[in-house]
């Protein structure tokens, strides 16, 4: 048994387990999350099993995110809301539960009571300008 064979958005890719299937081309697929977290919360899932971002290639990843500005017009427009979240859950401490890549789409409402529990604050003396470089430097 391959990571493959267990996978559930590789067995939904393949038709053996079913969903609600918005849309599908050659490498990618959207489907409804079954938990939303709003109605109308989708999945744009590639067809190619990776558990993580780094996993695929550039090109890749174009093809996989090419149907999103459509889905996110279609899912803003049907479900009438006023924008939305792009979430990517990458690795477990990140949230991520299903070791397929995915990327969610959550549609958003004025006072739509969705809380993501963010709590931003500033960094402490010196912090940005050692983040800035430790990534800078990668780039
Ligand atoms: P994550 O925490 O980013 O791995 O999110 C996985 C998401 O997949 C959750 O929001 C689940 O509700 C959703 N999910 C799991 N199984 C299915 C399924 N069979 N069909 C649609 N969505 C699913
Ligand atoms: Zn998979």
């Amino acid at each position: 048994m391959t990571e493959k064979t267990n996978c559930i958005f590789c067995r939904i890719a393949r038709g053996e387990i079913t969903s609600s299937k918005l849309y599908e081309d050659e490498t990618s697929f959207a489907i409804l999350d079954t938990n939303p977290i709003r109605p109308g919360h989708t999945l744009l899932i590639p067809k190619k099993h990776a558990a993580s971002l780094a996993d695929i290639s550039a090109d890749e990843q174009a093809n996989w995110l090419k149907p999103l500005k459509k889905l996110c017009a279609a899912i803003v427009e049907g479900t009438g809301s006023e924008g939305f979240n792009l979430i990517l859950n990458d690795g477990r401490c990140a949230g991520q539960v299903v070791p397929h890549l995915h990327l969610h789409i959550i549609p958003r409402q004025t006072n739509d009571q969705v809380d993501f529990n963010w709590a931003p604050q500033p960094y402490p003396p010196d912090q940005l300008k050692k983040t800035f470089q430790q990534i800078s430097s990668r780039l």
